[in-house]
Parts: structure tokens; C-alpha cells; sequence
């Protein structure tokens, strides 16, 4: 028997483009048994496994938390991006997902929920309201908690729905593996401080 021609053998191997140099043929990775090498870096990794096991603190301030609750449920799912265990404490927590107004009066115990956080740690400004006051323009409500907190990513809508705070969740994900550090804090930078409901220094 002589050779069999492969049938489906390129009939032309240089491109209609491509005159001067004939296309080069890859070649092929055979299996030789050998394990090769990984390599990575120790902070990528920490990076990766911080962004994917995100814990936010148990904590909404108005409408926008049913929102935020609807996306723990099956629906949408937060438990797909690691981030399902909402704890009651905020010592297990390393995310504040501000959802919903905050009046001038709440200002101090949240920012005391921050501060009892460890580091590392983010905040996610969910909706209209939390990021600049919303329809709220009056004495009463913190016209933005980035005046009394470091945020990471702010969130349009009003309400805005579990899709657009999945969608801000992973632009913190994105922004934790890229190594973006926090922005800075606002009242450290002032030196201002926050006084608390019965008179006390936080
Ligand atoms: S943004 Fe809208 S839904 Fe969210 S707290 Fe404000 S009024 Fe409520």
C-alpha cells in the first residue's frame, strides 16, 4: 500500500496577503509526562481570595436594602461571586454596602460600624440617596457618605436593582485583583471627628 495523502491537507499555505514569508506551522505541544512550572505572585493570589470571599456586614438604612437583600436570594444569587455570608457583626465583615439614606443622626454609628471593621476593608455607596442625598436634599440626611466614609464604588438608581449592585459588586472585585487601594478617608484627612448620639467622641 503506498501512503495515504491526508484529505484534509491546506491546499495553500501562503496567504492571498502574504508574498514574502511562507506561514509559519506551529508546532505542537506533545505530552512528555513533565509537570512544568507555575509562577505567580504571593499578592495576586491574596488579591484573588479576598475578591472572591467578600463578607458585608448585615446593615441597610432604608428601601435600597430590600433591593440589596433580593440579591442574596435565589434570583439573583450573590452566592455566585463568594459573597452570601452576611455577618451581624462587623468584626467578620470586610465590606459596608450603605444602602439607602443616612440621616445626619445615623452618620456616627455607621461610621462607627466602619471603624469596628478590620482591615482590609470596602464600601460600597448603593444608590442615589447614600451617594449624594437623592431626593432627600435637605438638612437632615448626609448628602453623600463619601463625607463620612472611604467609598470604593458608588451606585446610580432609585432604587437601583440587584443586577446594577451585582454589577458593583464586581467592579470591586475587579478593582480588589487590580490592587486599587481604598480612596482616601475623609474624616481622617480632615481631622474632623464624629460626635455620637448621647454626646460621646467615636
Ligand atoms: S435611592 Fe431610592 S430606594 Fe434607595 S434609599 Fe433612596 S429613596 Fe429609597
Amino acid at each position: 500500500m503506498g501512503v495515504v495523502k491526508n484529505p484534509w491537507e491546506p491546499v495553500q499555505t501562503v496567504s492571498n496577503t502574504q508574498t514574502a514569508r511562507p506561514r509559519q506551522e506551529l508546532a505542537m505541544h506533545t505530552k512528555d509526562g513533565d509537570f512544568g512550572v507555575l509562577t505567580t505572585q504571593v499578592h495576586k493570589l491574596l488579591d484573588w481570595g479576598r475578591s472572591s470571599s467578600l463578607w458585608p456586614a448585615l446593615f441597610g438604612l432604608a428601601c435600597c436594602a430590600i433591593e440589596m437583600m433580593a440579591t442574596s436570594a435565589d434570583r439573583f444569587d450573590i452566592a455566585r461571586f463568594g459573597a452570601e455570608v452576611y455577618r451581624a457583626s462587623p468584626r467578620q465583615s470586610d465590606l459596608l454596602i450603605v444602602a439607602g439614606r443616612c440621616s445626619v443622626k445615623m452618620a456616627p454609628i455607621l461610621r462607627q460600624i466602619y471603624d469596628q471593621m478590620p482591615e482590609p476593608k470596602w464600601v460600597i455607596s448603593m444608590g442615589a440617596c447614600a451617594s449624594c442625598g437623592g431626593v432627600f436634599n435637605n438638612y437632615a440626611i448626609v448628602q453623600g457618605v463619601d463625607k463620612i466614609l472611604p467609598v470604593d464604588v458608588f451606585i446610580p438608581g432609585c432604587p437601583p436593582t440587584p443586577d446594577m449592585l451585582l454589577y458593583g459588586f464586581n467592579e470591586l472585585q475587579r478593582k480588589i485583583r487590580a490592587g486599587i487601594p481604598n480612596p482616601p478617608d475623609p474624616l481622617k484627612d480632615s481631622g474632623l471627628q464624629l460626635i455620637g448620639p448621647i454626646g460621646e467622641e467615636l
